[in-house]
């Protein structure tokens, strides 16, 4: 809404607990003849009754571009999430990072970005936020409150991602937004991979949690959608950007989002549970180095996750002992129920050799390929089987896997 003042249609709200509400946030049955779930409002224009109305826009909807009661129903569910004061929806995850460095950003300023970011994120911020006379300076996750050093009198923003893109290092997130706020600059998460389930960026001091709800919020690979959730002192900007760039979000792809959130919870207490176990029995396999995974014990990260997470999902990465790009594709053409594909967060496993060599700081793991892992809803001894077929690749000779 543009005012960006909720009306408060949700009834006996208080007292629940995020994920309860959210299940019931942005809409309300009785005022939809009792139907559980909103309607999906296909819309551009909407009637005003007289000109007066329409010249004081004194309605609650005003056209497509600034929402319906489908887009609304699905902010009101994130802010619930997140509980933030406002939220945005944007068509894609890189969309919901792009809007709000535009919204912020000017000629001149200093954005600092995390080096394990999103490589896309770090595309944007090289090409146009450069273009546009923005100074970009990356550094290492692992610099906690000494970020303090690196503020500069023009720092504008601090955009944080925890745990890292692929090799999720870990960010101490109040640490860093307190010194960000100290130095007078905004603090942006992209909390992706953690959803708003196991951990809350504005609880820990961050003024904008940005998801890709593509991933665990869909949840089902059939929806590319992103979201900005804003503080109160933050919001107002945020949704003027949205709608001097014109971007808003179809009411189908927002139903298909707010009804994958109704799920989201018990589909990832299932990646995480699967997701563990197999980098367990990842972390035992002789061709394995290292397994990167915030939950375990081994992860010099683990302790940060700890203390701020409640959780972890289904994503993480294996370091290979040894080898080389000809061993990791060894390995991922053999795989069967891992599909090779971008993204993640659906109900399906997949694999990939992530690209680290953007990297400037937070380098990559030098001991051998790096390979992604997205544990999806399948049965889990399966997927072990599957990974099986892909460690007797790596044993296969050479000559024989040429020969295949
Ligand atoms: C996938 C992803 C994005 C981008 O989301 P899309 O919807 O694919 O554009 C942004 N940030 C992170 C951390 C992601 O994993």
């Amino acid at each position: 809404m543009q005012e960006g003042e909720k009306v408060s249609i949700e009834k006996g709200f208080d007292g629940l607990r995020p994920q309860t509400r959210a299940l019931r946030a942005g809409h309300d049955p009785a005022s939809h003849h009792g139907f559980v779930n909103p309607a999906v409002v296909h819309a551009s224009t909407v009637l005003f009754p007289n000109t007066d109305t329409m010249r004081k826009r004194a309605q609650l909807y005003t056209y497509g571009l600034r929402g319906t009661p489908t887009t609304e129903a699905l902010e009101r569910a994130l802010d619930e999430l997140e509980g933030s004061a406002g939220t945005i929806l944007v068509p894609s995850g890189l969309a919901a990072v792009s809007v709000p460095l535009l919204a912020f950003l000017s000629s001149g300023d200093h954005l600092l970005v995390v080096d394990s970011v999103y490589g896309p994120t770090r595309l944007f911020c090289d090409t146009m936020l450069k273009r546009m006379g923005v100074e970009v300076e990356y550094f290492d996750p692992a610099l906690g409150a000494g970020i303090a050093a690196r503020m500069k009198a023009n720092t504008r923003a601090l955009f944080l991602e925890a745990p890292g893109s692929n090799t999720f290092e870990m960010i101490d997130v109040r640490a860093m937004s307190d010194a960000a706020h100290a130095a007078g600059a905004l603090v942006m998460m992209d909390n992706t991979w953690a959803t708003p389930l196991f951990f809350r960026p504005l609880e820990h001091g961050v003024d904008l949690s940005i998801h890709a709800l593509t991933k665990y919020p869909g949840g089902h690979s059939d929806v590319m959608l992103g979201s900005v959730s804003a503080t109160r002192e933050t919001y107002q900007r945020l949704r003027a950007a949205q709608m001097q760039l014109g971007l808003n979000v179809g009411g189908d792809d927002a139903y298909l989002v707010f009804r994958g959130l109704k799920t989201m919870a018990v589909r990832l207490a299932h990646h995480q549970a699967a997701a563990l176990e197999i980098a367990r029995w990842m972390e035992a396999r002789p061709e394995v180095s290292r397994v990167l995974h915030p939950a375990l014990p081994s992860f010099p990260g683990h302790d940060l996750w700890k203390r701020q997470f409640s959780g972890a999902s289904g994503l993480f990465s294996v370091v290979m002992a040894g080898g080389g790009t000809r061993e990791a594709s060894a390995f991922l053409d053999a795989l069967q129920i891992f599909g090779l594909g971008y993204s993640w967060g659906g109900f399906e496993s997949l694999a990939l050799q992530p690209d680290l060599s953007d990297r400037t700081v937070a380098l990559a793991p030098e001991e051998g390929p790096v390979l992604r892992f997205q544990i999806g809803l399948e049965d889990v001894e399966d997927l072990k089987d599957d990974l099986l077929r892909g460690f007797e690749a790596l044993a296969a000779p050479a000559s024989a896997r040429d020969m295949a």
